[in-house]
């Protein structure tokens, strides 16, 4: 670590990585090649954290988790239908968890996905047994 590490001089003047050239900015553009020899200067360091979630933004529920919970009820409603509503709520929970598990903040729901999933699983086994019985 020298001194042209250090994430103040990235930002407002920049040091050549091949001829030592310090580069100052132009207006409020950002220099990104080195006048003397054209050799790309590195990104600047502030620009480079990524936002974890926007900002003031609050996190958004996927349609998907709300269909999934809505399913899941619906199956417990429908005779014989029931089967299928119970699956695609799984499914569907199952597949929302895992895109809001992978959001990093940027997606909630997990709960009513997760509800949606163990009631879809539920009316799915009730209405597959309902079947099964009705069958013997
Ligand atoms: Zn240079």
């Amino acid at each position: 670590m020298n001194a042209d590490d250090r994430p103040e001089l990235a930002v407002s003047e920049r040091t050549c990585p091949n001829c030592r050239t310090a580069v100052p900015p132009r207006r409020d553009v950002i220099p990104t090649f080195c006048p003397q020899c054209g050799v790309r200067l590195p990104a600047p360091l502030a620009p480079h954290v990524p936002p974890h979630r926007p900002l003031g933004g609050k996190p958004n529920t996927p349609a998907g988790a709300i269909a999934s919970l809505v399913l899941g009820i619906m199956g417990f409603c429908t005779p014989m239908l029931g089967f299928v509503l119970g699956l695609v709520a799984v499914f569907v929970g199952l597949d929302v968890r895992q895109r809001i598990r992978s959001s990093h903040g940027r997606l909630s729901g997990e709960g009513l996905a997760t509800a949606g999933i163990v009631l879809g699983s539920i009316s799915a086994t009730f209405w597959f047994l309902a079947c099964f019985a009705a069958a013997l």
